[in-house]
């Protein structure tokens, strides 16, 4: 599914350069849960924005579902990433004077599907993430648990090959953490790859594979006996 070979990204300030990816290499195939750790600063997200067609390597190659992503103009590129990538973000990035329902429907909105059929399935994906009963309230009147749950929806109503999900459970407490993790691992089960960008041991050890990032390279690349989260919810 996803195949990238020496990637390299430095950022560029005045004078300054951090030369963040110092040749990473890595596969993922369909169907895989993988984690991406690694302390603060280590160039997780880059890579992940970088994965999500947010960002480009400077040098190196990725291959997404077959596809090498390299110079695509915009409009390829954005038509891509809505057919193969879904994202969810720490900070849920919904929409505040929206609701729950409206929320899930808008990315289809952009993407021309009938608004029948967005609405439909809209309530489809809230009632997969066990929200069907809060699909007209507004984010503020959702706890974050609740708020990453409208954002997985979201993610998933674009029928994405691959989520990415960076620091998904970062602004939840422990055991919403773990709640989400449930979901997570359940949409894994049901075929979906998704990568995870986390810095807590414990929610690595809730994915299969455990990718370690530090200074720039990958020092360690394992798969985990998958701990599941619902012995904790
Ligand atoms: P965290 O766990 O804190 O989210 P991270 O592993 O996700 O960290 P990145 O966000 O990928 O780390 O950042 C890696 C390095 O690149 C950091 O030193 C950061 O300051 C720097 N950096 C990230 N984005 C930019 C940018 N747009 N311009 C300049 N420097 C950046
Ligand atoms: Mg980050």
């Amino acid at each position: 599914m996803i195949q990238i070979k020496d990637l390299h990204k430095s950022y560029h300030m005045g004078n300054n350069s951090l030369h963040v990816l110092k040749g990473i290499n890595f596969d993922v195939k369909e169907g895989e849960l993988v984690s991406i750790m690694g302390s603060s600063g280590s160039g997780k997200s880059t890579l992940l924005n970088i994965l999500g067609m947010l960002d480009e390597a400077d040098t190196g190659s990725y291959v997404l579902d077959g596809v090498p992503i390299k110079n695509l103009n915009e409009k390829i590129a954005a038509r891509y990433r809505n057919e193969f990538l879904g994202f969810i973000f720490q900070s849920f990035n919904l929409i505040n004077y929206k609701s729950a329902v409206d929320n899930v429907a808008l990315p289809m909105f952009y993407k021309g599907v009938p608004r029948k059929e967005r609405v439909e399935k809209a309530h489809h994906y809230l009632e997969k993430v066990g929200l069907a009963q809060w699909s007209h309230h507004l984010p503020s009147e959702l706890s974050g648990g609740q708020k990453q749950r409208v954002a997985i929806a979201r993610a998933l109503a674009s029928e994405p090959k691959v989520l990415l999900a960076d620091e998904p459970t970062g602004a939840l407490d422990t055991k919403t953490s773990y709640e989400v993790m449930d979901l997570i691992q359940g949409i894994n089960d049901e075929g979906k790859t998704i990568l995870v960008v986390t810095h807590e041991e414990d929610i690595a050890h809730m994915t299969k594979r455990i990718v370690n990032l530090k200074d720039g390279i990958i020092i360690d690349d394992s798969p985990v006996k998958q701990v599941r989260a619902q012995q904790y919810v």
